[in-house]
């Protein structure tokens, strides 16, 4: 198998990727970037961007996407299309293999692979994405200012998601699928007390309705068998999101969702010179602007490390 050496290896396209290929270019570490399946991460699914601070009209995600990668590449970053298969964290330099054909050993590796909203998964849901479907409340909610919405999804993001919402639109429906939510006590008081949030317990969704946007919602409760449909302009899916780390299994600690675990204040993970940035190691805040600040850590972590790195060496040669 062919190699390369390099000296940062980014994985991974979205914000926080573009902004750590930005700051490692910029201090001159001649980053290479591998953009993954989904060039442009979560962004390039998602419509007009009006948070991302610096955009006072909004931006399209896609367009925005294509500005960072513009960025990045102005100050010399190597971005390549490509998947990587596989890793080996077990010696320094760290091996990963693209696409499981080549191979790379990196002096540094920062991942960014970010992760993927959970979908129901029910056609009507995919056709309207986009179109009044969506998998973010803060990024999308501003859009049904004073129309009524539905929300799926009893946990944290779920009931977090919807009080957000009940203070932009005019009613939302919260379709719970048990008799009881997951969500912390505090967050369940809080939908519970909004005076425009209707919890549908045991209920879960037939379908979505409408031909060029949403206009309603067809729901299901599953104890009576009872159907009914919500008249609303928007739908939000809430039911969770899976980190797109599934190859760091083995190498790098990770809780039990697979988020991958750094050091408080840092990017490190627990593989000295591989660092974790964005959504991959980010379950909370999970935005466009958070993740671009954790890929300039990554950067600076790396950077500092790498220049660490060649003390030490020095010194073993000297
Ligand atoms: P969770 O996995 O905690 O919850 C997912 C929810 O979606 C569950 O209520 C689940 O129902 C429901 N669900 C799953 N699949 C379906 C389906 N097909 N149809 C209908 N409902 C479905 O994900 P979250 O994103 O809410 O939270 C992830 C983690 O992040 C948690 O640890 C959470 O505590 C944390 N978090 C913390 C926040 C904070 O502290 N401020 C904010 C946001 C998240 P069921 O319960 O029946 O399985």
């Amino acid at each position: 198998m062919p190699t390369e050496r390099v000296k940062v290896l980014i994985i991974g396209s979205g914000p926080a990727g573009f902004t750590a290929a930005i700051y490692a270019a910029r201090a001159g570490m001649k980053p290479v970037l591998y953009q993954g399946g989904q060039p442009g991460g979560q962004l390039t699914i998602t419509n007009d961007v009006e948070n991302y601070p610096g955009y006072p009209d909004g931006v399209i995600g896609p367009q925005m996407m294509v500005d960072f990668q513009k960025q990045a590449e102005r100050f010399g970053t190597d971005v390549r299309s490509g998947m990587i298969t596989s890793v080996d964290f077990s010696g320094w330099p760290h091996k990963v293999t693209v696409d499981e054909r080549t191979e790379i050993e990196a002096e540094a590796v920062i991942i960014s692979t970010g992760a993927s909203a959970k979908w129901l998964g029910i056609e009507s849901e995919q056709r309207l994405n986009g179109k009044g479907v969506s998998a973010c409340a803060v990024c999308d909610g501003f859009f049904f200012r004073g129309q009524d919405v539905v929300i799926v999804g009893a946990g944290d993001t779920a009931a977090e998601e919807a009080s957000y919402l009940s203070k932009i639109v005019n009613k939302v429906y919260m379709l719970v699928r048990r008799d009881e939510m997951r969500a912390s006590k505090i967050m369940q008081q809080r939908v519970k007390n909004a005076p425009n949030i209707e919890i549908l317990w045991n209920t879960e969704t037939k379908e979505v309705l409408g031909d060029e946007e949403v206009n309603g919602v067809k729901v299901v409760n599953t104890q009576t068998g009872e159907e009914q449909v919500l008249e609303a302009q928007g739908f939000f899916v809430a039911i969770g999101h899976k980190p797109n780390t599934d190859i760091f299994k083995g190498w790098l600690d990770m809780d039990e969702q697979g988020y991958i675990k750094t050091i408080p204040g840092t990017s490190k993970t627990n593989i000295p010179g591989v660092f974790a940035t964005g959504d991959a190691q980010d379950k909370i805040y999970r935005q466009a602007v958070t993740a671009a600040g954790s890929g300039c850590m990554g950067a600076l972590d790396a950077e500092k490390w790498i220049a660490e790195k060649e003390v030490e060496m020095q010194e073993a040669n000297a």
